[in-house]
């Protein structure tokens, strides 16, 4: 059974600012499956292995700003993007444009 507190225990976490944006940043946030990150909103989930890594973090980053501009949009649109991903590639990320931003 998931113990939610121990999944707090060992993180960090951390107010940011991106340009006048407030990010909630969690780090060592090892219950994430899959990716080295993950945002929800204003929240950006790192991996402990991922802290450090700034393009994982700008990644992340870039999800905050898709979220603000696309507003209540941007979940559903961005899930209807990883389902069409995933039938085209057999990976949710792989032609989900809000992954990879503009070519
Ligand atoms: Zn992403």
């Amino acid at each position: 059974m998931l113990n939610l507190w121990s999944m707090w225990g060992n993180a960090g976490v951390t107010w940011r600012w991106n340009g006048g944006n407030p990010i909630v940043l969690v780090e060592n946030a090892n219950y994430i499956n899959g990716n080295d990150g993950l945002t929800l909103g204003h929240f950006a989930f790192l991996k402990e292995s991922a802290v450090t890594d700034a393009d994982t973090y700008h990644h992340e980053l870039a999800h905050v700003d898709q979220h603000d501009i696309l507003g209540e949009a941007y979940l559903p649109l961005h899930i209807l993007a990883q389902a069409y991903s995933f039938a085209r590639t057999g990976h949710y990320a792989k032609a989900n444009p809000l992954e990879h931003g503009p070519p």
